[in-house]
């Protein structure tokens, strides 16, 4: 599996850096996202290191876009928005912030006037770690 040293995601999908996981499978992974931009957001990558969807192969993009789908009904279960954007980013212009193929999973309040380039805040981790475990427990 291609890995880059210095890349927080692969350090996280070699368990060497934590995260709240609600899923994995051989070449996916799926676990909250420490800057939540609504609440219940996630992210589903690639456990291989692919700096973005040019790099990744298409089966591989079809794979984590598959995580995220599995992702995206476990969390509108637990959080009950009233919308959920998959957003995927490319590139300084797409505003990407970490070159590590990824697919944000994120619900969407009525009013909550996001915007694709949202800006990161830290979340609430003891908030975050509840959610990942219903949101996982919805997976199964
Ligand atoms: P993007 O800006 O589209 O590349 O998205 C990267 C996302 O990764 C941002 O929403 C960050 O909040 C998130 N992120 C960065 N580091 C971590 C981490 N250690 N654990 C969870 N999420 C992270
Ligand atoms: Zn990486």
């Amino acid at each position: 599996m291609k890995r880059e040293a210095n890349c927080i995601f692969c350090k996280i999908a070699a368990g060497e850096v934590p995260c709240f996981k609600v899923y994995e499978d051989a070449s996916t992974l799926a676990f909250m996202d420490i800057n939540p931009a609504n609440e219940g957001h996630c992210l589903a990558i690639a456990k291989g290191h692919f700096e973005d969807i040019y790099a990744a192969g298409t089966g591989e993009v079809g794979k984590v876009a598959e995580t995220a789908a599995k992702v995206a009904r476990a969390v509108r279960e637990v959080v009950k928005p009233a919308g959920l954007n998959l957003i995927q980013a490319n590139g300084p212009g797409a505003a990407q912030s970490v070159p590590h193929f990824h697919i944000h999973i994120l619900p969407r309040r009525l009013g909550d006037e996001l915007k694709i380039n949202w800006g990161l805040k830290p979340g609430n981790r003891a908030a975050i770690a509840i959610l990942a475990e219903k949101i996982r427990a919805k997976i199964g």
